[in-house]
């Protein structure tokens, strides 16, 4: 399975990276030994002194599909959860700077972290969602899934142009602002309409 993602697909999020705002959306994969399951400690690694948390919405997708219609997109997942994409800041802004691929600064072991997924069902409006990330009881993060610039059928729609979707793949819909880093000792907790989903610790 692969992990797909996107960035910078929330506004307040983009200011405050100074990122400009996208004309199209910005899609990235993680590999899947990436996935860190079932609120297993994070392992801080030493390649980087800089690990930012961003908390984000991910969808499951139960189906096979490829040029899929916004209109049919969600035809082809049935589970949410929550999760969260590690980033290497420090790694990430030195390849940018290059103008080089940021894989590494995003891709590397554990730095997906997911719940349990439910089914879709569940909720009434998945592009009405809250959802926050509390770091040793404060809260970090906090949005909603109505504050995306590419809601959840248009990001299928466009990344399924260029690469086919499988069943159980992931789909990382973009995190909201208030991102910052992580030490160890911290203890992360996520909440996907104030049910909590993520409980894990920083070792
Ligand atoms: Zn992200």
């Amino acid at each position: 399975m692969k992990i797909l993602c996107i960035g910078r697909n929330y506004v307040d999020h983009i200011k405050e990276l100074n990122n400009d705002r996208p004309s199209a959306p910005v899609i990235f994969m993680k590999p899947d030994s990436a996935i860190l399951r079932l609120n297993q400690p994070f392992y801080y690694p030493d390649f980087t002194k800089d690990i930012h948390h961003e908390v984000e919405v991910v969808i499951k997708f139960n189906a096979h599909g490829k040029n899929i219609q916004s209109k049919f997109s969600n035809k082809y997942y049935n589970e949410v959860g929550l999760g969260i994409d590690f980033t290497a800041r420090d790694l990430q802004s030195e390849f940018k700077s290059k103008g080089l691929p940021w894989e590494l600064a995003k891709g590397f072991n554990g730095s997906a972290p997911i719940s349990k997924f439910f089914d879709k069902s569940k909720y009434q409006d998945l592009q009405n969602l809250n959802f926050r990330l509390e770091i040793n009881g404060k809260v970090r993060q906090q949005g909603n899934t109505n504050q995306m610039i590419y809601a959840i059928d248009e990001i299928i729609a466009y990344v399924s142009k260029f690469i086919t979707i499988k069943k159980g793949d992931l789909l990382f819909t973009g995190t909201p602002e208030g991102v910052g880093p992580i030490s160890i000792g911290d203890n992360v907790k996520g909440y996907l309409e104030d049910e909590k989903l993520l409980d894990f610790n920083i070792k």
